[in-house]
Parts: structure tokens; sequence; C-alpha cells
């Protein structure tokens, strides 16, 4: 298999190049035709497995037909919001995000804790098709009203084992009262306890299980 029979729209196919991978890992393989199916997902995946481009991948090529060249923020909603447990993660999966969607129109910014929330809000106001945050950051944000989260379509959980850990839980459920409930959700995970199967039952909808 290779990215191109996984129907990957060309404009990433092309920065997938560019990065220089061949062949999708195993996860990519298992996750990108069930996303692409707008699937929800519960992956048991390690850092390092290639997770990241596992669920950027499909989200940027359904995000692609919306993307608009107009600067109008209503324009540019929140359509995929990834939730991160540290900066550090954070600003990884960003930056992957933006190496995929580099040919494409589509907007990513991420917003994490420690920093001043003023410097985030500008780039907020300009409109994002994809945020990626950390859960407490993004409710400041909600709290002082500079983003909306009422068109997200795509809900991804990455870490999610190490988020429960860090006690992201009532952070967790505030964040999903306020998504749609018509919402496509995908959650990684490198440990699947009880406490995780509890998130995935009040976070996702019939997921299909996948383990590499
Ligand atoms: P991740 O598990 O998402 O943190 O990815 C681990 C590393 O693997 C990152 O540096 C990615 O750029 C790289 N990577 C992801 N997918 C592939 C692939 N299909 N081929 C080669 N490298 C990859």
């Amino acid at each position: 298999v290779d990215f191109r029979a996984l129907g990957l729209a060309e404009p990433l196919l092309k920065a997938i190049e560019e990065s220089g991978y061949t062949t999708p890992t195993p996860i990519q393989a298992q996750a990108i035709p069930l996303a692409l199916e707008r699937k929800d997902l519960m992956a048991g995946a390690q850092t390092g497995t290639g997770k990241t481009a596992a669920f950027s991948l499909p989200i940027l090529h359904t995000l692609l037909p919306l993307a608009s060249t107009s600067t109008s923020p209503a324009k540019h909603p929140i359509r995929a919001l990834v939730l991160a447990p540290t900066r550090e993660l954070a600003i990884q999966v960003y930056d992957n995000i933006k190496t995929y969607a580099k040919h494409t129109p589509l907007r990513s910014l991420v917003v994490y804790g420690g920093v001043d929330i003023k410097t985030q809000t500008p780039i907020l106001k300009t409109g994002v098709e994809i945020l990626v945050a950390t859960p407490g950051r993004l409710l400041d944000h909600v709290e002082q009203k500079t983003l909306s989260l009422n068109q997200v379509q795509f809900l991804v959980l990455d870490e999610a084992d190490r988020m429960l850990d860090m006690g992201f839980m009532p952070d967790l459920k505030r964040i999903l009262a306020l998504l749609p409930k018509q919402r496509q959700n995908l959650m990684f995970s490198a440990t699947f306890s009880d406490e995780i199967k509890k998130l995935a039952d009040a976070f996702l909808n019939q997921p299909t299980l996948i383990e590499v």
C-alpha cells in the first residue's frame, strides 16, 4: 500500500512526498481508510508510530473542499479540534499539520497555557479550520469568547491516557458539552484502562478499534 492508494488528495500527497514518506506506517494504513469513511476510531498507538499523520491526513482531506480563500473569519470557523495533554505535544502536532497542509488553503493554529493569551487571539480572529490545543487553555479562550466550537466536525483526543493521568477529565467534559453532537471522533491512547474506556464511551460513537 502507498499513500496514493489510500485515496488522499493531490496537495496532501505532494506534502507527504516532500516529507520523505514513501510507505504508510501500520497505524496509518489502518486508520486513514476508516477515518475517510467517517468512522469514529479508538486507536492504540505509541508516539513514534506515525499517529499524527494517521489522524491529520484524513481530516485535511475531508476539509479540503471546504477551504476558502476568503479572509472573512466567518468563513473559517474551527472545523477540527485536536486536544493534546502538553504544550510540547500540541506544538509537535501543530508543526506536523502545518507541514501536511502546506499545499492547501487550510489554516491551523496551536494554543496552550503558560503564555499570554492575548498573543493567541489575533490569529483566532482571522479564522482557522484546524485548532490544536491543550484543554485548559482552550477553555480560557471559550470563556473569553475568542473562539467558537459550534462548527467542529472533527475531534481528536491525542495521548488520551496522558490527558486522564494529568487530571483533564473535568476539562474534557466541559469541552464535550460545547461541541456539536454530529461529529467524527478519533482517539489515540498508548494504553486501554477502564478509565480510557469510560472516556471513549463519553466521547466516541461506536468506534472501530485499532491496535498496532
Ligand atoms: P508520530 O508518531 O506521529 O509522532 O510520528 C513519528 C515520526 O515519524 C515523525 O517524525 C513523523 O514525521 C514520521 N513519520 C510519520 N509517518 C511516516 C511515514 N509514513 N514514513 C516515514 N516517516 C513517518
